[in-house]
């Protein structure tokens, strides 16, 4: 899976200039589980967290996308 070497130079498949972060654009300091249209645009169909190289997050926020996202899998498993 990890074999390929992401090659800046010829990345003709990527996107020409770097994401910004989401939440850093909403000014958002915090990230609600309950929120789940935002958060099903950073994970999977199966509620799994997608990678900070495909959200675009930066640390900060993806860190706490992941507390959210963890968050409302235990939420959606209760009920
Ligand atoms: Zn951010």
């Amino acid at each position: 899976m990890a074999e390929r070497n992401d090659k800046p130079m010829h990345s003709g498949a990527k996107r020409p200039h770097r994401k910004v972060c989401q939440f850093c654009a909403d000014r958002a300091e915090f990230i609600d589980y309950k929120d789940v249209a935002k958060l099903r645009k950073f994970m999977t169909e199966r509620a799994k967290i997608l990678p900070s190289r495909v959200t675009g997050c930066c640390a900060y926020h993806q860190r706490a996308l992941t507390t959210a996202i963890k968050r409302y899998q235990s939420f959606r498993e209760r009920n």
